[in-house]
């Protein structure tokens, strides 16, 4: 690989012919139209924060160097950004009076307002650029290695980089969009931030059952997306069809593994709602993300809900009062023991030999209270758990 450092292209070289896509949210060309400011394999536009473009205008006023950035130069000969995209993307839509920075009076300025020496103070500001040369594995693997700049890139945001190609693009114009309609709506159930690949990564996840690079390797040439479209929008169908409505916590479960296990099940969705609503207004539920498997597969796993269990202050007073009654009466102070074979049937346990019981199954409407606790070894604790 070449590389030749370039130091005297200034901001205005840069942003002549700049375009910033509104629609795509990024930076599109600059340099009279040989630079490629965001090629398929880079990340999107996020330093639209206020802060991040903010700070890089201040930099260029106060005369602060922007730091290395690098292009690649084509076989075409024009050239690609392979680092320093959210920089020049911030400078670009800035000189396009796209945004305002705050002057030393405290007042928004936008380019178009700046007195004439600051307009100048940032357009003559010269960037220094190293270009590389060489072949495309080789470049890629690079852009891994000086990927330290500025936001890490994320896993998914490095494999659209190694993978980059039609698939990535198609995949990105739908799952990276925040203009796509569905996002929204996605996004109630899938977590994260679309410009940072998160909804394309969760796609990526439930089409491939988790090996995202192998699939992202053998649709690598492919023009369409199909398959990772519609079983996304299949399993959320299903989720939207299923669920009569949502909650927060139904963002970001396993709902391609849920899918997969449930789909054929049918369910009525009022009911399951319904079961939905009681299950939030059970005090006892301690993890709510739990509820939706727990319906799905027919409430059989209380486990997944993490009820509460009983705690030592409400344990304790129980085993003093069975240990006293059990001694008076000269048997076990575990009463399955007591009415058990002979061997245990006058044993006293110790406190920390013993375990707290509900009497009767939260499943079977039984409570999380002192009334409905009761202190068992841990053998009969155990057969009894498991029944
Ligand atoms: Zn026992």
């Amino acid at each position: 690989m070449k590389t030749t450092l370039l130091t005297d292209l200034t901001v205005a070289d840069i942003c002549d012919g700049f375009v910033y896509n509104e629609f795509e949210g990024k930076g599109l060309f600059g340099w009279g139209g040989k630079l490629v400011i965001q090629p398929e394999y880079q990340r999107n536009y996020i330093y639209a924060d206020g802060k991040r473009d903010v700070a890089v205008v201040d930099s260029l006023l106060k005369g602060y160097p922007l730091g290395l950035i690098y292009f690649v130069k084509t076989e075409r000969g024009t050239y690609e950004v392979l680092d320093g995209q959210q920089r020049i993307t911030s400078f670009g839509r800035f000189v396009k009076d796209k945004f305002s920075v705050k002057d030393a009076n405290g007042m928004e300025q936008y380019f178009s307002g700046l007195a004439a020496d600051l307009q100048e103070k940032i357009l003559s500001a010269k960037l220094t650029i190293y270009v590389c040369e060489g072949e495309d594995s080789e470049i890629k693997n690079w852009f891994k290695t000086i990927n330290i700049a500025g936001v890490p890139l994320n896993e998914q945001e490095l494999l659209n980089a190694i993978y980059s190609g039609p698939f990535v693009s198609a995949a990105k114009a739908t799952f990276s969009n925040s203009k796509n309609a569905k996002m929204q709506m996605w996004k109630s159930y899938v977590k994260g931030n679309e410009n940072r690949q998160d909804i394309l990564r969760t796609a990526l996840e439930w089409v491939s059952k988790g090996n995202v690079t192998g699939y992202m390797s053998a649709h690598r040439h492919d023009e369409t997306i199909d398959e990772l479209k519609t079983y996304f929008e299949t399993v959320i169908d299903w989720v939207d069809g299923v669920f009569n409505g949502t909650e927060d916590e139904m963002c970001g479960l396993e709902w391609g593994r849920l899918y997969e296990a449930y789909h054929n099940n049918g369910y009525v969705p009022e009911e399951v709602w319904t079961r939905v609503k009681e299950l939030y207004a059970d005090e006892f539920v301690k993890n709510r993300r739990g509820i939706f498997e727990y319906i799905l597969g027919g409430e059989t796993e209380p486990r997944l809900l993490e009820l509460r269990v009983f705690e030592p202050k409400e344990t304790k007073p129980v085993y003093a009062r069975q240990t006293k009654e059990a001694e008076e009466h000269g048997h076990s102070n575990c009463p399955l023991c007591a009415i058990g074979p002979a061997a245990n049937r006058t044993r006293i346990y110790k406190f920390n030999e013993m375990d707290a019981d509900h009497v009767t199954a939260w499943s079977k409407g039984g409570a999380t209270d002192i009334s409905n606790c009761q202190m068992l070894c841990k053998t009969h604790n155990r057969a009894k758990g498991n029944k």
